[in-house]
Formats: C-alpha cells, sequence, structure tokens
C-alpha cells in the first residue's frame, strides 16, 4: 500500500482509462492537487481487455466532436509522454447490407463532414478494395472515416496516467475508498481502507463500481454491467497489416486486424447482464466464462462478412464485463444531488474512444463550475432518482449493449423495462389505442392507432406508420379540438415571501406578476446560455407553480434549489406527481369547456396568459391558457386522484365539438409549425435568447435584474452572431430530424435542430441555426440566400424564415 496525503482538491475515485485521462486534464489545465486512488492496478477493471477501437462518428455532433477530440489527442500522445501508446490511424469502414442502414450512415457522414471530419461514401466494390477480405456481394454502400484508429487501452491509460504525474496528479494504487465524506449536501472527501482524505472536489470513475460508489452518498448513477465478447484468431495467412477497422452493424460485428490475426467483436440484440448482485471483491484482470452457446449465431453472420474466419483458428474466447446506461449515453458531469462530486462513468462499450473527450470536457467543468459547450446528451442530470433500480438496469442492459449497433431509427423507443411511470389515465390512453413513447421512464401517448390496427411502430427514415393517424391528430387540434395527457410535465411550487424576489433573479423574464398570470421564461447561466425553458405561474403573493418537461424534472429542479438564496424565505417542492395535466387544444376548446364549467371563459375575463382554478366536472381545476401547439387552448392541472373522472367528463361531452385524443408526435408537429423552441434540441446552454430570437422573453430593465444579464446586454450591443431559424424543405419524402448541415448559397452555414412534418403548412419542417461568418446577424441576409438543407449527403431545396411558417402573428392563441 502506497501512503496517502489527508488532502487533495480533487480525488479520483478509479484508475481506468476515465479516471486517468480526467487526471491528466485537470493537469493539463494546472490543478495539479489531485489525488488519483485505485482499488487495485491501474486499468485492472474494464480498460484492459478491451478491444482498442477509436471511432469518431457518433449519434450527435458534440458527442462525435468529444470523439474526434480523443483521437487527436491519442495521435500524439506517445511524442508528448515518452509512452508507446499503441495508437495506429488505421481508419474504419462501416458497411451498410441495407438501404435503411445506407441511409444512418449517410446522415452520419453529412453531420460529421459538416464539422471538418474526413469522411468518405464507398460504392460495396471500393469497400472491397480497401479490405480485400470483406463478402461485398450483398453490400449497398459503405462509409470510410480514414482518421478513425485502434489503440492499446493499457498503454494509452499508461500514457494519460504519466502525463497527468509529470503535471503534479499523485497517483496510489491499492487504495481502495470505502465511503464518500459529505456535509450540507456537499462533498467534503472521502475514507480509503488506510485514512480519509479531504477534498473539494470527488470524480467517480469507478468504471461498472459507479453505481454502488455513488450510492454511498445518495447519489443516482444508473448503470448495470453486461458480458461483452470478441474471438481472436489464430494468425491469418496473407491478412494486410494496416487495415481498417471494419464494422458490419447488421451482423451485429466488428473486425480489426492486430499483428497478423483477427479480433472479432459482437454487439448482440440480447445481451447478458452481468453482477447483480456486486462486483466481486477481488475483481482485477478477470475475465468472465466464453459462452459459445450465446456467440455461435453471431460467429455465423460475421463468417458470412469476412468468409476466411471460416478457416481461422480461435486463439482467444474473449469474455468481459462493461457497463451500460438505460440510454446508452455515458454519464458526466455534477450529480444534482450533491455538489462537488462529478460523475464520468457508464462508457457503453466506447470508453476507449470517449474517454480523451470526457477527461477533457469534465476536467473543464470542474475548474470552471460549468461544461464547456452543451454536453446535455450525456449529462448526469437527465437520470432520474428510480433509474437507481437494480430490476429496472438488469432489464434494460438486456437491450442496451445491443442498441450500440441497432438501427438508430427515429422515434425508435426502447423495448425493455418499460411501464415504470404512468399517468392516472395510462388504462385509458391504452384502451383508446395510444402507442406509447417513453421519456425518463414515463409513458406518453405518441400516437393513437386507428381502431382494429396494433399500435406498433414500423420504423423508416421516411413516413413512417404513424403518419397519417398523426396527421389526423394534426387536424382535429387546428380545426376542431384535442385533448392531450401531458402529465409527465416536471411541476415545482415554489412559495415563501421571499419567492418573487427569488425567483425574479433567475427567470429572464419578469415573474413578479400580479396572481393569475402566467409568464413564458428562459433561466439563464452566467454566459448567457438557456438552462432552462418553462412556465412560471404566479398563483399568490407568495406561491409560483413553476411548469417545465418531463426530462429535464431533475435538472431544473436542482438549477432551482442551487439558486435561490440560503438566506430567502421560499421553499421549493417538486409536485410532479401532485397533478395531472390535460391539454385541451383548438379553435373549439372553448365552446366544449363552457359545457363543463360555470367559469366565464370569455376573452375577456379569462385571456392568453392567464391562469384560474376553476369547477370542471366535479373536480376544482387549474386552467391555464397557455399553449405548446399554438391555437387557442387550456392546460388543465388536475390534483391526480381527480384525473380519471375529468378526462372522462371531457370525452364524454367532447363528440359534438369533433373531440379527438392527441399524442406527442402530432403536438410535435403542430409545435414545430409554430417554430416554438424545444430545450435540449433547439435551445441549450450554449444558446443564448438573442440567438434563438426569444428576447421578446426578456425583462431587460425589470429591478434586481436576472443571471445572465450583463453578457446578454453585451451581446445585444454587438449583436447576436448566429440566429434560429425555420426551416422547409421543398421536397416532402425527405425529413429531417437533427444535425443536418443547412447550406446557403452553396456555401455552409448552420445545421438543423430539430424537425418534424408540419401537417398544416404542408412541408417537412425544421429548426436550426445558421451563420453568417462570425458577422452580426442581419435579417436582410438571412432574407437574400438561397437554401439547401443535406439529408443523407443529398442537398434539398429548403425555404427559410425567421417567422414561424403557421399564424406568424399568433393570432389564434389569443382569440
Ligand atoms: C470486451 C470489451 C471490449 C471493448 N472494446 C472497446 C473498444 O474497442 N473501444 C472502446 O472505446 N471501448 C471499448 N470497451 C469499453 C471500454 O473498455 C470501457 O468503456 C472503458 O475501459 C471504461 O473505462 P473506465 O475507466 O470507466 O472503467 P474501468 O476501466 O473499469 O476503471 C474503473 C476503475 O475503478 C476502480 N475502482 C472501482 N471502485 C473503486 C474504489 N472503491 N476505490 C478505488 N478504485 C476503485 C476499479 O478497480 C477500476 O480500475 C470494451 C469493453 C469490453 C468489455
Amino acid at each position: 500500500m502506497q501512503s496517502i496525503p489527508s488532502q487533495a482538491r480533487v480525488v479520483i475515485i478509479g484508475g481506468g482509462i476515465v479516471g486517468c485521462s480526467v487526471a491528466y486534464h485537470l493537469a493539463k489545465r494546472g490543478c495539479s492537487d489531485v489525488l488519483l486512488l485505485e482499488r487495485k492496478q491501474l486499468t485492472c477493471g474494464t480498460t484492459w481487455h478491451a478491444a482498442g477501437l477509436v471511432g469518431q462518428l457518433r449519434a450527435t455532433l458534440n458527442l462525435t466532436r468529444l470523439a474526434q477530440y480523443t483521437t487527436q489527442l491519442y495521435e500524439g500522445l506517445e511524442r508528448e509522454t515518452g509512452q508507446a501508446t499503441g495508437f495506429r490511424q488505421v481508419g474504419s469502414i462501416a458497411v451498410a447490407a441495407n438501404d435503411a442502414r445506407f441511409e444512418e450512415l449517410k446522415r452520419g457522414a453529412s453531420m460529421a463532414r459538416s464539422f471538418g471530419l474526413e469522411v468518405q461514401i464507398l460504392s460495396p466494390g471500393a469497400a472491397r478494395e480497401r479490405w480485400p477480405l470483406l463478402a461485398a456481394d450483398d453490400l449497398v454502400g459503405a462509409v470510410f472515416l480514414p482518421k478513425d484508429g485502434q489503440t492499446n487501452p493499457v498503454d494509452t491509460t499508461q500514457a494519460l496516467a504519466k502525463g497527468a504525474r509529470s503535471g503534479g496528479v499523485r497517483i496510489a494504487e491499492n487504495v481502495k475508498v470505502t465511503g464518500i465524506r459529505t456535509h450540507g449536501g456537499r462533498v467534503t472527501g472521502v475514507a480509503t481502507e488506510q485514512d480519509e482524505v479531504r477534498a473539494e472536489v470527488v470524480v467517480n470513475c469507478a468504471g461498472m463500481w459507479a453505481r454502488e460508489v455513488g450510492g454511498w452518498a445518495n447519489v443516482a448513477v444508473p448503470l448495470h454491467a453486461a458480458e461483452h465478447f470478441y474471438i481472436v484468431t489464430q494468425p491469418i495467412a496473407g491478412l494486410r497489416s494496416g487495415l481498417p477497422i471494419l464494422r458490419d452493424a447488421d451482423a451485429c460485428s466488428y473486425f480489426k486486424e492486430d499483428a497478423g490475426k483477427l479480433l472479432v467483436g459482437w454487439f448482440e440484440p440480447q445481451a447478458k447482464p452481468w453482477g447483480e448482485a456486486g462486483i466481486p471483491e477481488g475483481f482485477a484482470f478477470d475475465q468472465l466464462p466464453a459462452d459459445l452457446t450465446h456467440i455461435e449465431p453471431l460467429f455465423a453472420s460475421a463468417m458470412h462478412r469476412v468468409p476466411i474466419l471460416e478457416q481461422a483458428g480461435v486463439q482467444v474466447f474473449f469474455n468481459g464485463p462493461e457497463s451500460f446506461t438505460p440510454d446508452d449515453r455515458y454519464l458526466l458531469g455534477e450529480a444534482p444531488e450533491m455538489r462537488g462530486l462529478y460523475v464520468a462513468a457508464g462508457f457503453n462499450s466506447i470508453g476507449i474512444q470517449s474517454a480523451g473527450g470526457a477527461g477533457k470536457v469534465l476536467a473543464d467543468w470542474i475548474i470552471d463550475g460549468h461544461p464547456p459547450f452543451d454536453l446535455w446528451d450525456v449529462d448526469i442530470r437527465r437520470c432520474m432518482p428510480f433509474q437507481r433500480n437494480r430490476r429496472y438496469l438488469r432489464e434494460r442492459t438486456v437491450e442496451t449493449l445491443g442498441l450500440l449497433y441497432a438501427m438508430h431509427w427515429p422515434y425508435r423507443q426502447a423495448e425493455s423495462a418499460r411501464g415504470v411511470r404512468r399517468s392516472a389515465l395510462h388504462d385509458r390512453l391504452a384502451a383508446a389505442g395510444a402507442c406509447f413513447g417513453e421519456v425518463a421512464g414515463f409513458e406518453r401517448p405518441n400516437w393513437f392507432a386507428a381502431a382494429g390496427t396494433e399500435p406498433r411502430y414500423e420504423y423508416s427514415y421516411g413516413r413512417q406508420n404513424w403518419f397519417g393517424q398523426a396527421a389526423a391528430e394534426h387536424q382535429a387540434v387546428r380545426e376542431q379540438v384535442g385533448l392531450f395527457d401531458q402529465s409527465s410535465f416536471a411541476k415545482f411550487a415554489l412559495k415563501g415571501a421571499d419567492a418573487a424576489r427569488a425567483l425574479g433573479r433567475i427567470c429572464a423574464n419578469d415573474v413578479d406578476v400580479p396572481p393569475g398570470r402566467i409568464v413564458y421564461t428562459q433561466w439563464l447561466n452566467e454566459r448567457g446560455g438557456i438552462e432552462a425553458d418553462l412556465t412560471v405561474t404566479r398563483e399568490a403573493e407568495d406561491a409560483y407553480l413553476i411548469v417545465t418537461a418531463c426530462a429535464t424534472q431533475t435538472r431544473d429542479f436542482s438549477w432551482l434549489c442551487r439558486h435561490l438564496p440560503a438566506e430567502a424565505r421560499a421553499v421549493a417542492l417538486d409536485v410532479s406527481s401532485a397533478y395531472a395535466v390535460l391539454g385541451l387544444m383548438g379553435p373549439r376548446s372553448r365552446e366544449l369547456l363552457a359545457t363543463l364549467t360555470d367559469a366565464d371563459l370569455s376573452n375577456a375575463a379569462f385571456p392568453f396568459g392567464t391562469s384560474r382554478i376553476m369547477d370542471l366536472g366535479y373536480a376544482r381545476v387549474r386552467a391555464s391558457r397557455i399553449t405548446y401547439v399554438g391555437e387557442l387552448g387550456y392546460e388543465l392541472y388536475i390534483p391526480t386522484e381527480f384525473a380519471q373522472s375529468v378526462f372522462d367528463v371531457i370525452v364524454g361531452a367532447g363528440g359534438p365539438f369533433g373531440l379527438r385524443l392527441g399524442g406527442y408526435h402530432a403536438m410535435n408537429s403542430l409545435r414545430m409549425e409554430k417554430a416554438y423552441r424545444h430545450w435540449g434540441h433547439d435551445i441549450s446552454d450554449e444558446d443564448t435568447p438573442l440567438e434563438a430570437g426569444l428576447q421578446f422573453a426578456v425583462a431587460w430593465d425589470k429591478p434586481g435584474g436576472f443571471i445572465g444579464r450583463e453578457l446578454l446586454l453585451r451581446q445585444r450591443e454587438s449583436g447576436a452572431r448566429r440566429r434560429l431559424v425555420a426551416v422547409a424543405l421543398e421536397r416532402t419524402d425527405r425529413f429531417l430530424y437533427h444535425n443536418e448541415p443547412i447550406w446557403r448559397n452553396g456555401e455552409l452555414v448552420g445545421r438543423i435542430t430539430s424537425g418534424m412534418f408540419g401537417h398544416t403548412v404542408g412541408a417537412s419542417l425544421g429548426l436550426g441555426y445558421v451563420a453568417n461568418g462570425g458577422a452580426p446577424m442581419d435579417p436582410a441576409w438571412v432574407a437574400a440566400g438561397k437554401y439547401e438543407v443535406e439529408v443523407a449527403a443529398e442537398r434539398v431545396s429548403a425555404r427559410i424564415s425567421l417567422r414561424p411558417f403557421y399564424d406568424p402573428e399568433s393570432e389564434r392563441v389569443r382569440c
């Protein structure tokens, strides 16, 4: 055992590639008072046995950027540290055996190329030229990334550790951390088998142990180990050295040439969770028993793609555990439950290729107190407390390993561990034909199947089977009235004599309004970036109801609590489960509601942007005139136990008004026509209200100011350098999802952030940012361009507008 200091600014738990990368990058930023504690030896957990593939193309722009950085880092690490890494930039080829897979690859290629990642689209023949042992006859195409590589995970980790040590970091092996010390919601240090170590910051990089380690501080780190299999062949005569990595996702297989042999690994659709009763105490450089029955069918598909495997003998059958998260994205950032406790874990089989980027941005996050750019995809604040549940994790893990190579269909829904959180109306909606999607464990109707048909997705990149149903739901809302179950909304109560003052600092808009008023507002960070996008209803002088999206429940509540001044007489409570929410939306919503309440619903008595408690059926509900679909409508906040009776009276009365149940796909189409922004896609903590076109919701001169005002004032002075615009494709057979490049007069000027077909406008719509090479944005410049959007490597003409395509004056909302 090495002796360890009693104090360090940062303690890192875990000496895998991720812990070492965090240490390395902290040192690079000049933070050298860092102690890394490893219970056994560096790399002894999952890192040592990784296949070492270092790919760059990920599902989203920022994750691709991080993987790209990793490649650049590994490329120079040996030069920098003198420690060999085994990194070789051999490139990679991903092949497609069907049109849908090729579309997926081409969409990724378009996204990657738009920010300078080298990528080529290949014919099957060209792929075979680069990989001569490939059976290419049944292929449709391929994508080649010349800068992808492979590395030796142990040596690369040692190089990162060496770099960290030379920057002043202390690394102690054979020191097991046994507890996390906290006080008043902050970490204060760790307990180890030797001594206690005081620390301002503790970083949980404990790989598949990270859930247990987080649990010591009551922090949810939802991950579960699964078995991951590969084989290494005997030497294969004629196998060319330096072959690119080969991925055949349709065969669940990857292939890596190494020293004249092939390493072949799999991401199979039904994985084997491991370690549910805990990781054995002595686990170090261990492997799990081979399971030939499990890999036999996988082996057969690999042989189909690379027939020489039929003759090659197998030298190694390898099976090792790796941790997986419920949504297949890693967990990064400061835990919402505990200040100073950071997490970098759950790498879903891409920890080697992600470690460089993840370590860098986490070091920035620790030192600067915020992420360097939008990292919502992997931010640990997306997790819900229930996701620590072991049964949930075990069941979901069966599916998540395979998702790595499964088709990443638009709107794809998880198939395992479903039905976790259900609205009070769930059974009624199911009986009406709802096809549910899941967000943060919450089952929400995405669309309603026609009578006699199955509420089941048939996925594609084009019109999916629900297109017509969602169109009819959309039309009902535009022309008559629709009913949405929006119970999954997160709701927070803020009460107390100082509530208005404290909330006023947090909100960019003015929330010191008379009781009964609703305010649409953003919460900004000091950099002017949008941390949250929500509505605030003043219920009384000293009481607010804050409503936000289901997906951001943890994040937004944590932001609220952390920004209430300690001395403020105000208390925040998460009341999400207390209320069901129904959205009654459409031009006939008032008429319908009038049959169920004696409240005065006239525009004069109950205008847009106000909220009332009223009788409805046998209940008392809060009705708020607000909309996310761009029509006259009411959000009804109903104490949960009244939800069913209220739903029944509305549906019972709805027939004569053309009432139709609506799902989230229709809602998305409706909001897209109105260019209503969606936090997490169109707006994030790196976008300001000026860039997002939301300055109408900024109360510049309200008393007391607000967080982010100074930055925003400067930006208003100098002019925003990018602007969110509404986009409509000229073709109706192509669909926008995210990250599609936007071209103006043949020059790349931006990307799509979200997309959906607009049934009233009759076009494939999207929102996205455009920029004029760093010049202040000028509406005339936006209007003057000729635009195209690149969809799967093909450019499609588009119209662009600074205003919504539907009802730009919002007359229908206010009528
Ligand atoms: C078979 C296989 C092949 C793979 N191939 C690839 C690939 O080709 N490319 C790729 O990108 N990824 C690959 N991966 C995934 C990759 O190996 C992992 O994502 C990565 O190694 C995770 O690194 P880590 O640092 O998070 O975890 P680990 O390497 O497991 O490190 C965690 C460390 O924490 C230590 N620890 C735990 N608890 C404590 C405690 N209480 N006190 C002190 N220390 C503690 C452990 O001993 C361990 O060393 C593969 C994984 C497997 C299983």
